[in-house]
């Protein structure tokens, strides 16, 4: 890895946050005079911890970080956002990823001016979806500071070979970014694990998908404690509003529960994949380490408009390469899924 000092923008190392009253002042009691806030208690009414200390500990414990390598952003799609501000510079740099992926990774580095230059990993031959870190090592060059990678990834649902992964933590001399949004459904260890050996790796999780609260908006990255500091730099101050980090810690302590949930996700998951292969319509059900199945028809579009018709919505894939002729479909409650199966059933009968 380049040493931070050449793969940070110069003005994001030299830039001076804006600091907060409470970053001047951090006590919990007293009479708080400080930032203009409405003194009248209506329990919002003061600014939200900006540094997220409670929430941080708890999240640290849970996820085994130390809470200094751990950054809290408004969902992952903030923390993907800051990557690509501290890191590239504008209209220069580039950042290289897989095809197909999340399609954030794109849409943001377009907003930043950062060209975005993809690599398939579908292996026609094999009919699967396969990393090979050296073609993405060809495509990098000395203008290339990220490289974007999702495993489990959506939308094709499997890990990516940790073999292949390791290769680029270790030759790639810039950051490499692992998102692990559906690594709780998977039986796969989080590269969380890695942060020391690896320096120049980002990790992003959520609480969108196994944690269920999509809906508060709470993405993370574990980074090395340098990243981290650059990263919290040039967040919005309170990017995580009192509502969010109240929630967000009531919901972290039902962490039994959650588990409980994940178990019945993957179990369905499985038997749904079976399931949905028996369909003479389908060609193919992909391996799936997530909360989603990528699926194979004979004619997506025809199944799509059928599903919808019966309420039922899931995602049109068909049209990005790589994921021709698939549909991409959430695993529900079990009643939902039976409800999926019966309806598919009664497509057949179509036929
Ligand atoms: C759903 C998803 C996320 C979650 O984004 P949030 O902004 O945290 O809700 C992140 N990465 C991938 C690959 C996803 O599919």
């Amino acid at each position: 890895m380049k040493p931070l000092i050449d793969l940070i923008r110069p003005n994001i190392w030299n830039l001076a946050p804006y600091s907060t009253a409470r970053d001047e002042y951090s006590g919990a009691i007293g009479i708080f005079l400080d930032a203009n806030e409405n003194p009248y208690n209506n329990g919002v009414n003061r600014y939200p911890d900006p540094h997220q200390i409670d929430l941080k500990n708890m999240l640290a414990s849970i996820k085994n970080v130390s809470s200094s390598q751990l950054f809290i952003g408004n969902g992952s799609d903030e923390a993907i956002d800051i990557v690509y501000r501290i890191f590239c510079n504008p209209g220069k740099d580039n950042v290289v990823s897989i095809a197909p992926t999340y399609g954030m990774y794109k849409v943001a580095a377009n907003i930043n001016d950062i060209q975005f230059r993809e690599v398939s990993i579908k292996n026609n031959n094999k009919d699967c979806f396969e990393l090979d870190a050296e073609k993405l090592l060809e495509k990098t060059d000395e203008n290339t500071k990220i490289i974007f990678l999702c495993s489990p990834n959506n939308p094709s649902g499997n890990n990516l070979s940790r073999t292949e992964i390791n290769k680029l933590l270790c030759s790639f001399d810039g950051i490499v970014v692992i998102d692990e949004a559906y690594i709780d459904f998977s039986t796969a260890e989080s590269y969380s694990r890695k942060l020391a050996k690896y320096p120049n790796l980002i990790i992003l999780q959520t609480l969108s998908k196994a944690w269920g609260v999509a809906g508060i908006r709470i993405g993370l990255a574990f980074a090395s404690e340098e990243i981290v500091y650059f990263m919290s730099k040039v967040k919005y101050p309170y990017n995580i509003n009192v509502l969010t980090q109240d929630a967000a810690l009531n919901i972290l302590k039902q962490d039994n529960d959650i588990r409980e949930m994940i178990k019945i996700i993957q179990r369905e998951r499985d038997e749904l994949a079976i399931r949905i292969k028996s369909f003479p319509f389908i060609e193919k059900v992909y391996a799936s380490d997530s909360n989603f199945l990528l699926i194979k028809c004979f004619n997506p579009k025809k199944i799509y408009n059928f599903l919808l018709k019966k309420g039922i919505i899931v995602r049109d894939r068909s049209n990005v390469p790589g994921c021709e002729s698939c549909l991409r479909i959430s695993i529900g409650t079990p009643e939902e899924n039976s409800t999926l199966i019966k309806t598919l059933l009664s497509y057949e009968l179509l036929l």
